[in-house]
């Protein structure tokens, strides 16, 4: 099928990293601009660069990019273009010497020196494009890729896929958690975040932000043994929380194992795993006991002293980390968003850029109280939300006054006193410069063990 390809097609290849030193060329990117798009379409098998391939190219170049694949056939219906498009990942990664990250307007391409260097050229990418859609998919009758690198051509389409994305995202929300029997699963993820499982409900659409749950009804329905299926929601055993019983045994036999609870609205308790496609990352900040939210495209430093990057390390790869959680833009949009935490009230800060673009779901009479990347750490952090009165102060006062209450109650009733932990008598303690706080925290140990710096057990 690629005899003409002058590089490997194939899965062998996704997971390939192309780190700067071997990258010829990127395209679009956090330092450009781009994005993908799969239209149901008039469309005649045509492949076309609008703009410079890559010879045209200087090496090291960062260039804008958009690859817009138009679909067409008896069968296919609107609500496959969000599902069609995520497999654009997958495709473009199947390519030796492609490396393809995120989705939508925010894709991230490198393409590497050897794989150029073997003659790998743009026409190309869109030949593999267009031959693995009708492969994989025989209800496209007819497939046009269009590549185009051409800046100002572009910026033109840009504004237009992102009224398609936004008009995708609206057909949804009419629809709530509580009016289905059925969410679905998606573990696309899955090469590279082996333990990850998306849950999408109609309020919880996909971390990716590129499949909302109607696009996930249609690919399970066309596609019932692929990558996306139903999932029986099942007793509701936490409604704040959103888990349910169906859920999580699904969760557990997708993630091997690895996972066994979710729960569908908490950063906090038994969050949704994260792969590493995620548009933002919630994170928690303990001395203000709320939320931050740093999107993929913000450069700077959260007020925990880290960028996006580094919190994006913490919880990718298939792993539940509580107090952290990747999330897509469409669900901060959520009547459901944080809603086990404690919603919006919970969220202290955000990027200003962010917190522009969801000026109109941020409840009104909290968006001024939410501090934006002008605070750069948690001392002005607390400042500002005291100054401005933001609801989780509340909490901080009320969680002092339990406090009290606790001693109280501890001094009334005698008997009920805390087990106490002995700790080894030579055991000195953290090392300087080290502290560790613990909120709200239920420990647990059935042993301790103490280990010297050379392994030994103490
Ligand atoms: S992020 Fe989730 S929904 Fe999106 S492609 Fe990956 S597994 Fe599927």
């Amino acid at each position: 099928m690629f005899e003409n390809i002058p590089v490997s097609v194939g899965p062998m290849n996704e997971g390939e990293r192309i780190r700067k030193p071997d990258m010829y060329v990127e395209l679009a990117g956090p330092k450009s601009y781009g994005f993908e798009l799969v239209k149901v379409d008039e469309a005649e098998d045509k492949i076309e660069v609008i703009g410079k391939d890559l010879d045209e190219m200087e090496e090291g170049s960062i260039n804008p990019f958009a690859i817009i694949i138009k679909v067409k056939g008896k069968k296919i219906e609107e609500d496959l273009e969000g599902v069609l498009e995520r497999r654009v990942h997958e495709f473009l990664n199947y390519i030796e010497g492609v490396m393809h990250l995120n989705q939508r307007d925010q894709i991230w391409i490198r393409i590497s020196k050897d794989a150029y260097k073997k003659g790998l050229r743009l026409k190309h990418i869109a030949e593999v494009v267009q031959k693995l859609f009708k492969a994989e998919f025989p209800f496209i009758e007819k497939c046009d890729v269009i590549i185009i690198t051409d800046p100002d051509k572009v910026k033109e389409e840009l504004e237009k896929a992102r009224e398609i994305y936004n008009k995708r995202d609206e057909r949804i929300k009419s629809l709530r958690d509580e009016d289905v029997d059925v969410f679905y699963g998606c573990i696309m993820c899955q090469s590279f975040a082996p333990t990850h499982v998306c849950v999408i409900s109609p309020e919880r659409p996909a971390l990716c932000g590129g499949i909302n749950y109607l696009d996930a009804r249609a690919a399970a329905k066309i596609d019932p043994n692929g990558p996306i299926f139903e999932i029986k929601k099942g007793k509701c055993l936490d409604e704040k929380l959103g888990v349910y019983e169906g859920v999580n045994e699904v969760v557990k036999e997708k993630s091997q194992g690895a996972i066994e609870r979710v729960s569908l609205y908490s950063a906090l308790v038994d969050p949704c795993t994260s792969c590493g496609c995620f548009e933002a990352v919630v994170f928690y900040i303990p001395e203000v006991d709320g939320f931050g939210i740093a999107h993929r495209a913000f450069k700077g430093e959260t007020p925990l002293g880290i960028p996006f990057s580094t919190l994006a390390g913490q919880c990718s790869g298939g792993k539940q980390v509580p107090g952290f959680v990747g999330v897509s833009i469409a669900y901060m949009k959520s009547r459901k968003f944080l809603q086990g935490d404690g919603g919006w009230e919970r969220v202290v800060w955000l990027p200003k850029e962010l917190k522009e673009r969801l000026k109109e779901d941020i409840p009104k009479d909290l968006f001024d109280k939410i501090a934006t990347d002008e605070i750069t750490n948690v001392e002005e952090l607390k400042k500002f939300l005291k100054e401005k009165d933001h609801p989780v102060v509340k909490r901080w006062v009320e969680e002092s006054e339990v406090v009290e209450v606790e001693e109280e109650t501890e001094e009334e009733k005698p008997d009920l006193e805390a087990p106490v932990i002995n700790l080894p008598g030579e055991f000195l303690g953290l090392p300087s410069g080290i502290r560790i706080e613990l909120y709200n925290a239920i420990i647990k140990a059935e042993k301790i063990v103490i280990y010297k710096e050379n392994g030994k057990k103490k």
